[in-house]
């Protein structure tokens, strides 16, 4: 989502307590994935992933960060093929062959847990795999970067090291953020260089990490319900997103779980 930068960075560094409410959201999003993963084939509408969705958090005690917010009106965007992000669930039955990005938002006591995943209905062409493949390797280097004592542009340039020697293209419209109290918050997290080192990450600080890859051009485009944005060249397009608690070393990723 596109961020609002409601509070600086250092004012996000997090409590204990608030570290605990957002390791209850993130697991409630994983679980949610999880559902969903399982879910995705062949005839399935992305309303009902949806439905499966919402269920899962609201029954493990939470409530659908993205559900109202800015007047979204569903649990889950939907993005399927050429859609990048934000896209509404319908009753369009998803087809063998095509992939679609299902960002999951969770709140509990106020503090948020965002994660986002392409899965792939059925069996994709080969160039498509490849693209899955290459998006999410390209959201593991970013989490690799993001230490105590790195700055955000490291974790940029992770990312678009990933991608673009693979030869697709990183969208530049949207971007990581800061998360804690706020589902969208400083600092913003490009994944791509923006020739300035950025803020210093420190530990108790919590981020989003989101590369949005483009099968064709980098160029994207908001359709006409106002809402689903695409690759204005129509190429396919995958999301990986994680959140994090920044440490010393490895990050503390809330919205993952083991199986
Ligand atoms: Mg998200
Ligand atoms: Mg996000």
């Amino acid at each position: 989502m596109k961020p609002r930068l409601i509070r600086k960075a250092s004012e996000l560094i997090t409590e204990p307590h608030e570290r605990a409410a957002m390791r209850h959201a993130g697991r409630l999003v994983a679980a949610a994935h999880a559902a969903v993963r399982a879910a995705v084939v062949p005839g399935v509408s992305t309303r009902e992933l949806d439905a499966i969705a919402e269920q899962v958090i609201v029954s493990g005690g939470g409530r659908p960060a993205f559900k109202g917010y800015g007047g979204f009106p569903n649990a889950v965007c939907a993005s399927p093929n050429e859609i990048v992000v934000h896209g509404l669930p319908n009753r369009r039955k998803l087809l063998a062959g095509e992939i679609i990005s299902l960002d999951i938002g969770a709140e509990v006591d106020g503090h948020y847990g965002d994660s986002a995943w392409t899965y792939a209905i059925g069996e994709v062409a080969p160039a498509v795999q490849r693209l899955l493949a290459v998006a999410e390797a390209s959201l593991y280097a970013g989490l690799a970067a993001a230490w105590a004592g790195n700055c955000v542009e490291d974790i940029s340039a992770a990312i678009q090291d990933v991608v673009e020697p693979a030869g697709f293209s990183l969208v530049r419209e949207y971007v990581g953020h800061g998360i804690g109290r706020v589902l969208h918050g400083s600092p913003q997290v490009p994944n791509y260089r923006t020739g300035s080192r950025g803020p210093l990450l420190q530990a108790g600080q919590a981020i989003a990490i989101e590369p949005m890859v483009n099968l064709g051009a980098a160029e994207v485009y908001t359709k006409k319900d106002g809402w689903a944005v695409a690759t204005r060249d129509g190429s396919w397009s995958a999301h990986f997103e994680h959140t994090i608690i920044v440490t010393g070393g490895e990050p503390e990723i809330t919205t993952f779980v083991m199986a």
